[in-house]
Parts: structure tokens; C-alpha cells; sequence
């Protein structure tokens, strides 16, 4: 049986290889003509990484021989052909007429190892495809039907009516060419119709071509007319139930129809409402991002290359801000210009009668990095103390206790987790990865001692909650789900030069906006690098080079450290970290996964932000191959939906944040923090739960538009969307 599991494992990973994967690659890595590098002394030090001589003039580097050409025989007429500009990284070989962007540069000279959720061992060779990505659009009659149904349908009007409520007038809402539709969601394990908002993404043909994207043959012919490439669905009462439909479909951008060719400048808002907002109050070109605050798609990058300014209005609170930087960078510093308001986001400031022209004449482009404004900050602290959750971070389902501790995942930040060998901190990381993961943190899985193939085993039996061995249509169904989540994978495994990840982690920051990064763990990436002393201090420099990297692009790195030998049967403290101390002192919080006399508890031995320590009692479930909290902690679900507001203004007034517990020393027994509503959420199986389409529209026959649309299908399609298999995507 299990030969058949590891043959249907390839197979799937071959076909999702094969279809979403490589056609995805076509833009993934397009790179603005607008983006700078912070620094051009990353140049630098990669070309002399690489081996290539070099010579300095005060705008390129020139290297002599360029590593794409053919020999240049020494011949000095030959030489210093490949210019690489400094500001960007951009390359050109006079010679063999090379060029692309910096990333390209870096993936030819193999700085790319990452490959997307399940693809862990898969043959390098087959990523450089380039092919267009096929997609089919939206029936125009069924695209036209969804607005009707908003305008003119008298079961509609609840809808119509919500979006009033939001301030938005029924013609800008044609504009935008906004729909309703009643679709079905999981909620919990019974099917509910929810009555649902539709965002079309529009795209003409041309535009796709720019995406890398190619059209089966039911789009419109006329170059010039757009298409519904995709729709974004999601229910009026409950943010978290949306999907994007149809599966595997384009990206694109919300209100790209409504832009007029001849402007030069537009505005990108973090959601849907608040492009419309912009729009109805300025008049200004307005578009949403495809994905909310969670990632900005290379690939709709090319379309915005022909704007000369461009005003980023993310929502102000820390997932937005939180975002900022990277989305800035990618769309170039230079011409990105930043909406700063008072408002919780564009819709609200339209609600609240703000003046939308003024926020937006007054953005002002990036302040250095490094230099916070007062007034920045000051909103940072009003941010924390309105919704002190938020700033918390991503709550963990599978450990809620983890959250009484260290009150979330945060971005920016360091965690280290210790043990000895065998107690499971694979275990424990994989689980906590897919937890968050699933809630939208894009992660990046470095497994230097595990092979990926073992990791993404051990991950599919987490997130299915039983052993898949004798399960092929479990194994199937959670192999589905899996490969929607934002989950990315190194290809590298044992000794590594630190350089070489870094980079690679960098490029998996730009392309995908990993949030996470997991390196597992740091002796088996340095094995046989230095001896004796020599070995400390490379370690402290990779320490040393990961914090840099955790805090200049706002990345939370988890790693994994051996401890030193310990007697048996005591507590390993932060002392045991293997190195010295430098781990333990540049690190966030500090986690040690303890086994004493059978006993598995994990310690929380140092948290930085607001020094909560304790210790968390766990068992092995062997089944779901989790470790689970031997005394539950019972947990409100919605909290983990960053998007939860409601139920944190409310639970800001009956419960106040707790009060830090500096008591580590004795065991928690799980004090209920929060009220409990709902279930306990043990193993990782709440991410199902979606399924549905579109398909499902009735045509009703003579005419042409006017279809009802309420009824789809109910059996459980294999429909399930990207993104739409983790709550939420973080929108409005
Ligand atoms: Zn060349």
C-alpha cells in the first residue's frame, strides 16, 4: 500500500508540476524598470561570490568574463562585456547580448532554489519553462447576469442595500461592473448559502499577453474588450468566506477596466470597496490589489509599468503597514507615493466624510527606512492600543496555549527552537507552519537534515489528522489542499553556504512575499564548514547575517539549534543553545521542546515582546503525527482570523489583554484567557471546508442574460479555489 501512496504522491506532484506550477513561472518574476536595490553592494558581493573579476564604474559593475558567453578565448577585445547597473541590478552582455533583471541574473547563476508548496524534490531543469499560462475567461452573458442580479433582482436588494450601507452609489458599483451571486460555503461540516459579492478582475487580451497569460478560445475576439478573468466571491456577513473562481485561474486587478488608456497615474487600494471609495470621491483611477495586504503577484506588475505615479492606500493597521515596504519596493520607490489617513482605510474615510483628494495629494513616497517619523509611530501605538490582537499577530489553532505566551506570529522577528534529538521540533515547526500558513502567512521551508519529500509527508499527515497510509482518497484530498496553501520549499539539503540561502531567501521574499522563513536546522546547513572556534564564529555570523535579513524585510525566521549535550533527565535552558550566547541573545523568543523522563513539554524561555514565559505540557498523537496540549486550552476560533474585528472590539470590552505571567516554572493548566465559542481545533483538518463554483449558473433559457443564479451544485467538487482553502484572504 504504501508503494502506491509514495507512486500517487509523485504523480500528483508531477501533475500540479505540470499544469499551475509552470505556467505560473511565465511572470513570477517580472521586476518593475522602477524597482532599485536598498544597496548596490549586494551586487558586489555576489559577483565576487560567484568568482567573477570585476571592474567598478560610479553607475555599473563591468565583469570581465561574462558567465553566459562562450569562451572568450582570453582575447582582451572579448572582456568586460556584461555591464550590471548599480541602481538595479539590471544586466546587459554587448557580447552574447544577455539581459534581464537582477533576479534573472541571480536565477541563471542558480540563486533560485525554491519551489512552491509539494514540489520538494522535483527535477530543477523543468522550472525554467516559460510557457504562457492557459486560462478560460468568464461567459460574458454569465458575467453580465451577476450585475443584473444586483440591479434588478428583487432577492438581490439585501445586497444592493449592504453595499449602500458602505457609502458606494449604485453607478460606480456598474462602473466596476460588481455582482451578486448566492454560493455555498463549508461552515464547520454543514453546507450554508451564503449570499455573496462579486468582484470581477477585467483584463483585455493584450493585457493578459503582459501577464503571461494565454486565453483558451471563449474570450472576445476585439483586442480592445475586456474580459472577466477571474471573480473574486465573498459572503456579505462573513469576510472569510470568499473564494476566487474560476480555480486556477490568472491573477488580475479589481477595476483595471474602469483605468483609462491615456492615464499616467493610479490608485492602488488594499481592497475592493475602498478602490470603488477612491474612485466615487476623487474621480482618480482606483484598482485594488489582487490579494489584499498578503501579496503583490509579480505578474500584475507589467501592467502598471506605464504609470508614472502610483498612490499605495493600504489599510492602516499592522498587516497593511506590515506590507508596505516590500509592495513600495516592487513598484519602485521612486514613482510610489504613500496614502497616509487617519482613517481605518479608504472606505472608512469616505464614510466618515474625510477628504479623499486631500489624503491622497498629501502621500508622500517612502521615508528611509530607517527613520520613523513621530507621527508614524505614534499611529503604530494608537494601532496596539485600539486593537491590541492585531498587533499581536497570527493566532496558532494548534496550540492556542502558545498564544497565551507569546501572543502570536509576528513579522520582523527571530525565534529559535531548541531540543534534544528525537523530541520532535520537525514535528512541532511543520505543525505550527501549517497552522499559520493556512491563515495566510506565505512560509518558506528551509530542510537541511529532512528530505523535502519526508517533510511534506509528515505536513500532509498533520493537516489530514490521520496517517495517509491506507487512505489514497485522503491522501488525495489533502494533497489538494495543500498545494492552495502559500507554502514554499528550499531545494537545498545538508551542508549550505549561507550566502546561497540567503539569496534565496531574498528571492522568495520579492516573488512570493514570504512572511515565514523555517531553516531546520543550523548545524546540518554549516556541517563541515570550519572546525573548532572557527565553527562558533560562522555560526555567529549566519546568526548574525539572519537577524539583518529577519529585520530589514520584515520576515520572521524560525531556526532550529541542537542543543549542547545535556545530562538526561533535566530541563535544557538557554544556556543549552548550542554557539554561544549570540543565538540566544539575538533571537526574539526562544523556544525549547523538552523531554524529561518521557515527559514532552515546550518551554517559552525568552519573548521579547512583552515577556510572557511559561511552559506548555504536550502529548504525541501519533495518528495526526502532532503534538497536541495535554490540557486543552479552550480557544475562540474567530480569533484567529486576523479580520475578526468585531469580535475583538467586543472582546476588548468584556476581556482585557492579559496581564504577562513571568511564572515559567510552574505548568499552566490551561486558564481559559478567552471565552469559549466553538470548538477546540486540534489537528489542522478546519482548512477544508470550500467548494462550489460558478459553474453551477443556470442559463434559463430565452434570455440571453437574465439567468438566476442562486442554485450551485452542492456535491464537493474538486473546485476548491487557491487561497480560498485558508481563512481569511485578508481584504475588505
Ligand atoms: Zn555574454
Amino acid at each position: 500500500m504504501i508503494h502506491r501512496v509514495i507512486a500517487s504522491q509523485r504523480r500528483v506532484l508531477r501533475a500540479f508540476h505540470s499544469s499551475s506550477l509552470r505556467s505560473s513561472m511565465a511572470n513570477k518574476t517580472f521586476v518593475s524598470k522602477y524597482y532599485e536595490l536598498d544597496d548596490h553592494r549586494v551586487i558586489d558581493d555576489f559577483l565576487r561570490r560567484k568568482n567573477l573579476v570585476l571592474k567598478e564604474t560610479p553607475t555599473h559593475y563591468i565583469v570581465r568574463d561574462c558567465p553566459f558567453c562562450h569562451s572568450t578565448k582570453g582575447r582582451s577585445d572579448n572582456l568586460f562585456k556584461l555591464y550590471v547597473a548599480k541602481t538595479n541590478g539590471v544586466y546587459l552582455c554587448h557580447r552574447c547580448g544577455s539581459s534581464g533583471s537582477w533576479f534573472s541574473f541571480r536565477q541563471k547563476l542558480g540563486a533560485s532554489d525554491v519551489v512552491p508548496a509539494a514540489m520538494g524534490n522535483a527535477d530543477p531543469s523543468r522550472y525554467q519553462d516559460d510557457e504562457p499560462k492557459l486560462i478560460s475567461v468568464l461567459d460574458n452573458a454569465k458575467a453580465i447576469a451577476l450585475q443584473r442580479n444586483l440591479h434588478e433582482d428583487e432577492e438581490c436588494k439585501h445586497v444592493l442595500e449592504y453595499l449602500s450601507k458602505r457609502g458606494l452609489k449604485p453607478d460606480v458599483l456598474k462602473k466596476y461592473c460588481v455582482g451578486a451571486i448566492q454560493q455555498p460555503f463549508y461552515d464547520g461540516d454543514n453546507q450554508v448559502q451564503k449570499w455573496c459579492v462579486t468582484f470581477p478582475w477585467m483584463a483585455r487580451s493584450s493585457d493578459l499577453e503582459l501577464m503571461g497569460v494565454e486565453c483558451q478560445s471563449n474570450s472576445s475576439t476585439d483586442a480592445n474588450l475586456f474580459n472577466v478573468v477571474r471573480l473574486k466571491v465573498r459572503a456579505i456577513d462573513d469576510k472569510s468566506k470568499q473564494r476566487l473562481v474560476p480555480k486556477g485561474g490568472s491573477w488580475g486587478l479589481f477595476g483595471w477596466n474602469t483605468v483609462p488608456t491615456s492615464s499616467t497615474s493610479i490608485v492602488i487600494t488594499e481592497g475592493e470597496f475602498d478602490a470603488m471609495a477612491v474612485y466615487q470621491a476623487t474621480g482618480l483611477p482606483s484598482i485594488s490589489l489582487p490579494n489584499g495586504c498578503r501579496s503583490l503577484p509579480p505578474a500584475v506588475l507589467p501592467l502598471l509599468e506605464r504609470f508614472t505615479t502610483i498612490y499605495l492606500w493600504m489599510d492602516n493597521d499592522v498587516h497593511g503597514q506590515d506590507s508596505l515596504d516590500k509592495f513600495v519596493n516592487k513598484l519602485g520607490v521612486k514613482r510610489t507615493y504613500v496614502v497616509r489617513s487617519q482613517a481605518k482605510d479608504a472606505n472608512d474615510a469616505l464614510l466618515s466624510e474625510m477628504n479623499l483628494k486631500n489624503a491622497i495629494d498629501n502621500a508622500e513616497r517612502k521615508p528611509h527606512a530607517q527613520i520613523a517619523t513621530f507621527e508614524q509611530l505614534r499611529q503604530d501605538v494608537l494601532e496596539e492600543l485600539m486593537n491590541p490582537l492585531r498587533a499581536s499577530g497570527v493566532q496558532s489553532r494548534t496550540l492556542p496555549a502558545l498564544n497565551t505566551y507569546m501572543k502570536g506570529f509576528r513579522n520582523g522577528e527571530v525565534t529559535v527552537l531548541t531540543g534534544p534529538t528525537g523530541c520532535g521540533k520537525t514535528t512541532l515547526l511543520s505543525q505550527l507552519s501549517i497552522d499559520w500558513c493556512a491563515q495566510g502567512v506565505s512560509t518558506l521551508w528551509g530542510s537541511f537534515e529532512i528530505k523535502n519529500t519526508r517533510l511534506v509527508h509528515k505536513m500532509l499527515t498533520q493537516m489530514a489528522g490521520q496517517s495517509l497510509s491506507c487512505n489514497l482518497d485522503l491522501f488525495e484530498k489533502t494533497a489538494d489542499a495543500f498545494e492552495q496553501l502559500p507554502m514554499y520549499f528550499l531545494r537545498f539539503f545538508g551542508s549550505t553556504d549561507v550566502d546561497e540561502v540567503i539569496d534565496a531567501m531574498e528571492y522568495a521574499v520579492y516573488a512570493y512575499d514570504v512572511q515565514h522563513i523555517l531553516l531546520d536546522n543550523i548545524q546540518f546547513m554549516m556541517s563541515g564548514q570550519g572546525r573548532g572556534y572557527d565553527k562558533f564564529e560562522r555560526q555567529d555570523s549566519a546568526l548574525d547575517k539572519f537577524r539583518k535579513f529577519a529585520t530589514a524585510k520584515n520576515v520572521h525566521i524560525t531556526l532550529v539549534v541542537h542543543p549542547r549535550k545535556e545530562q538526561d533527565d533535566t530541563d535544557l535552558s538557554l544556556s543549552s543553545v548550542f554557539g554561544t550566547a549570540k543565538a540566544t541573545q539575538e533571537a526574539d523568543n526562544v523556544l525549547i521542546l523538552q523531554r524529561v523522563r518521557g515527559e514532552v513539554k515546550l518551554d517559552v524561555r525568552k519573548n521579547r515582546f512583552d515577556g510572557t514565559l511559561g511552559s506548555i505540557p504536550l502529548k504525541f498523537h501519533a495518528p495526526s503525527n502532532c503534538l497536541v496540549e495535554r490540557y486543552a486550552t479552550p480557544m475562540n476560533d474567530s480569533l484567529s482570523s486576523i479580520d475578526a474585528e468585531v469580535e475583538m472590539r467586543q472582546m476588548q470590552h468584556s476581556y482585557p489583554i492579559e496581564a504577562p505571567r513571568p511564572d515559567y516554572s510552574t505548568e499552566i493548566i490551561s486558564e481559559p484567557s478567552i471565552p469559549l465559542n466553538g470548538s477546540v481545533n486540534g489537528s489542522l483538518n478546519g482548512t477544508t471546508g470550500v467548494n462550489g463554483s460558478l459553474n453551477g449558473i443556470e442559463h434559463d433559457g430565452l434570455n440571453g442574460y437574465h439567468q438566476k443564479v442562486h442554485k450551485v451544485n452542492g456535491h464537493h467538487s474538486d473546485d476548491e479555489e487557491p487561497f480560498s482553502v485558508f481563512t481569511p484572504i485578508i481584504t475588505k
